[in-house]
């Protein structure tokens, strides 16, 4: 039985990386998937090979910083499907920076992504969810939430941010029959860390030896984002190779 039979998913940042993984791992799982991204041609390449292996989906173009496509992405998916049952909030970049060098334009430009998308996207599903009385929102926060790493602060401030008001929200929503939890991947090897110089020597600190693939992360998606976790809300799942135990 496939895990996400008729359910409707919208993964936000899905023409790459994790958001990619998990997109196609959703249409496997039987989701009508909703590609959400900036990159036109990559998002609807993966729709193409989705619909090829038998799954369903479409891509919708997003600029996950600008208010209007934001209320686009979540009507039109409305559109498409006729409900929404699963968000991931995953499209994210990073901000490396001594602390002391952080500027106002970095601080609006990386809350805009990291924090103000997270925060609309589920202001704009819960109401739908709340009327079908079921809903399942995954907040792709990071490690960095819970773990002090020099030159994160703008970054950590923000995951950690999403990672706590998404336990309100979980809260909020528990006997609403909606479930809200984060994960909090740790080294993943994506385009977002690949031209990082420090990349290379992450994998010394992993107590496992090697940095997580993005279909690693997924799966760990999957599980939150499915019945396979029916009595989890307001989690911090993290999976980090054992980084954390250090
Ligand atoms: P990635 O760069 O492959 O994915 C990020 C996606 O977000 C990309 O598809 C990118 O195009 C998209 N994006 C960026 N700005 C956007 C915008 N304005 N509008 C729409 N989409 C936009 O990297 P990833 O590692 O897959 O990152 C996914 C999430 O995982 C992010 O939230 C990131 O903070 C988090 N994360 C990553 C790591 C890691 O080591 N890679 C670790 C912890 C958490």
């Amino acid at each position: 039985m496939k895990r996400l039979k008729d359910k409707t998913a919208i993964v936000t940042g899905s023409t790459s990386g994790i958001g990619e993984a998990t997109a196609r791992l959703f249409a496997e799982e039987g989701a009508k998937v909703i590609i959400a991204g900036r990159r036109r041609e990559k998002g609807e390449q993966i729709a193409v090979e989705i619909r090829k292996d038998g799954g369903e989906a479409i891509f919708i173009q997003a600029d996950m910083t600008q208010e209007e496509d934001i209320q686009k992405l979540v009507n039109s998916s409305i559109e498409a499907f006729g409900k929404i049952d699963i968000l991931v909030n995953n499209a994210g970049r990073i901000i490396e920076k001594p602390f002391i060098e952080l500027t106002r334009e970095d601080w609006d430009q990386f809350v805009a992504l990291d924090a103000f998308s997270y925060f609309r996207m589920m202001q704009l599903v819960l109401p739908h969810m709340e009327r079908q009385g079921s809903g399942n929102i995954v907040n792709v926060t990071s490690l960095a939430a819970i773990s002090v790493m020099p030159t994160h602060a703008l970054y950590s401030f923000v995951k950690a941010g999403i990672t706590h008001m998404s336990k309100v929200v979980a809260a909020e929503y528990a006997d609403k029959g909606i479930r809200v939890n984060c994960l909090l991947p740790g080294v993943v090897y994506t385009e977002m860390i690949a031209d990082n110089p420090n990349t290379p020597h992450m994998e010394k600190i992993i107590p496992m030896g090697r940095m997580s693939t993005s279909e690693e992360q997924a799966k760990s998606i999957l599980f939150l984002a499915s019945e396979d976790s029916s009595y989890m809300t307001g989690t911090s799942m993290v999976a980090d190779g054992g980084i954390r135990g250090i």
